[in-house]
């Protein structure tokens, strides 16, 4: 079985660190391919590597030549080199670096000279091929990824035993550097994975995986070891973050796990991410509710109107005014006459929301319209729920005695998450009240 690991920013952050990761990929014959973050924050108020160099590339636009910014940078490599002890030249690597720099000019190109920089020690590092990711991750004309990347990733690492491949970045058809958005490595690492057709995506960081909760508003939260692409999508979506969201897709459309591990302590258990189907077949006992997660600052509008069930189009017509006003909504729940649309509030500043509310009052004449800011919404999500009897119950009962007042509720059709809608200033309160009630009883 081959393994595609990806380390992030702080696993790469200086010498020691990358010393670590190379312990953790040749502890595992099956540890293979090795997808790398620029080197991140070695300590608290220190600068990424990455926003460095567009810091890099601000000062090049004003001065007209590479500044400060880019001098850190290279003093971060040839720290890292010298930490090392590593036979590379970076002075001369690092020079060319800055020409291309100057000559290429765009943002995106120097931005990803962090991880192409990390790639090259790394590689050194362990003694393997350094592969290039413009050479073998493709985005289309409009910057959205090509399909054909998995092909040239499969190429260039046939016949190769092992090999560093540099995360974030790929080209155009042009040849033009292009980026993923910020924390894309993580994509990079799941495009491999599904490239070579990867038994595990290991996903390497700083965090034993996903916890149940939200650390900072729960003390010590259980972690979850095991976890549905499904459970994954909800929780992610909802502000569980420890990968970029988009790093699902490619690894998810071919079934192959993620297994996010702490480079700082790697014997721990971490969480697996599994297929759905392979996840409810494997798990023994399914837990009521596998995590918790939640966002604050979303707006409800809710519309009420005798009969609006047999009026045809009534929802049709309301849709028809959000995407007037480019709007995307999170959440519909309605009931017979009354209709809520929950929408984040950042789309509905500087006067968008009360445009929205006219022109729903004029395509639909409804008998109500009211509007709830400041809402949080807290998912509470796990397959198991469907199994059991009085979820329900339990969670509004808990809510209930936390004395808090629910202003919305919404069940997915498939019975994989609840969604409660609480006044943002309810927020950490209703949080701990759940995790409380399912975690701790
Ligand atoms: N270095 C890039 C960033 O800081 C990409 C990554 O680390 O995944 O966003």
């Amino acid at each position: 079985m081959i393994k595609v690991c990806k380390f992030g920013g702080t696993s790469m952050a200086d010498g020691i660190n990358m010393r670590r990761v190379a312990n953790i990929l040749q502890s595992d014959p099956a540890r293979r391919y090795t997808v790398v973050s620029a080197p991140g924050k070695r300590f608290g108020g220190d600068t990424k590597i990455t926003d460095l160099l567009y810091e890099t590339h601000r000062e090049l636009e004003e001065k007209g030549s590479l500044g400060e910014a880019f001098h850190k940078v290279s003093a971060r490599f040839c720290r890292i080199v010298d930490e090392l002890g590593l036979a590379l030249d970076i002075e001369k690597i690092l020079s060319d670096t800055a020409a291309e720099i100057e000559r290429e000019r765009r943002e995106e190109f120097t931005a990803s000279r962090g991880e192409y920089l990390a790639g090259i020690v790394m590689a050194a590092l362990l003694g393997v091929p350094f592969i290039d990711a413009k050479d073998v991750i493709r985005f289309d004309e409009n910057g959205r990824f090509d399909t054909l990347s998995y092909t040239l990733v499969r190429e260039a690492l046939k016949g190769k035993n092992r090999a560093v491949i540099a995360g974030f970045y790929g080209s155009d058809p042009h040849g033009k550097v292009r980026t993923f958005s910020r924390g894309g490595s993580d994509v990079s690492g799941a495009i491999v994975a599904r490239a070579v057709g990867a038994g595990v995506y290991e996903n390497w960081t700083d965090v034993s995986g996903f916890l149940a909760c939200d650390p900072r508003i729960v003390p010590s939260p259980v972690g979850i070891g095991k976890l549905s692409y499904r459970e994954l999508r909800e929780l992610s979506y909802m502000g569980a973050n420890v990968l970029h969201s988009e790093s699902i897709f490619p690894v998810r459309e071919a079934d192959i796990p993620i297994h996010i591990l702490n480079t700082f302590r790697p014997a721990d258990e971490g969480t697996m991410i599994l297929p759905t189907e392979k996840y409810l077949s494997n798990v023994k006992r399914l837990r009521t509710v596998t995590g918790i997660a939640g966002k604050k600052n979303f707006t409800v509008i809710s519309i009420e109107k005798s009969l609006m069930n047999s009026e045809i189009g009534f929802t049709y017509k309301i849709m028809e005014v959000l995407f007037r006003h480019h709007i995307s909504f999170e959440h519909l729940p309605s009931g017979i006459d009354t209709m809520s649309i929950v929408i984040d509030s950042e789309q509905l500043t500087h006067g968008v929301l009360e445009a929205v509310r006219e022109d729903i009052v004029k395509a639909v004449t409804p008998d109500r319209t009211n509007v709830y800011s400041d809402v949080a919404l807290i998912a509470v999500v796990g397959h198991g729920m469907a199994k059991s009897v009085g979820t329900s119950a339990r969670l509004f009962s808990a809510i209930a005695n936390a004395g808090v007042n629910v202003r919305m509720i919404d069940q997915g059709s498939s019975e994989l998450n609840i969604i409660v809608g609480v006044d943002n200033c309810n927020y950490e309160r209703t949080l701990r009240a759940v995790y409380e009630e399912f975690f701790k009883t």
